[in-house]
């Protein structure tokens, strides 16, 4: 399962809270979903594009890819690099960004079946 709507996942994920607790975990919390705290594990494969995600929230625990808890986790990550994330539906979306992909799926996900593509781009500095 995918997200139908990417963007409006991608904003409800940024009014959530990440931690990072561990090398691939990191704790989000959630203020309207229980039990109010998720772990997201992230792993890159070898290929260093492809990122598998998992979390404990019933959406991904239901073959669900990019929960708001997968992106706030992969947000914080990359803010600690300078960078911020957008997601994509397809590949050439993501392409026409013309800037670093990342594609992410599920743990275990053998071929890239189902996931959705990121882009990273360099954080604006506040003005
Ligand atoms: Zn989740």
């Amino acid at each position: 399962m995918l997200p139908k709507n990417i963007k409006q996942a991608q904003s409800r994920s940024r009014k959530l809270s990440a931690r990072i607790v561990g090398r691939q975990t990191i704790i989000v919390d959630s203020q309207t979903e229980a039990p109010g705290r998720h772990a997201v594990t992230i792993r890159y494969r070898s290929d260093r594009q492809t990122i598998e995600a998992s979390c404990t929230c019933s959406w991904s625990s239901h073959q669900g890819v990019a929960c708001a808890h997968v992106m706030a986790a992969l947000e914080t990550l990359a803010e600690r690099k300078g960078r911020t994330l957008s997601y994509w539906l397809t590949e050439d979306e993501a392409r026409r960004q013309r800037h670093r992909r990342f594609f992410l799926t599920r743990v275990g996900e053998r071929e890239r079946i189902e996931g959705v593509w990121i882009t990273s781009r360099p954080m604006k500095r506040a003005a």
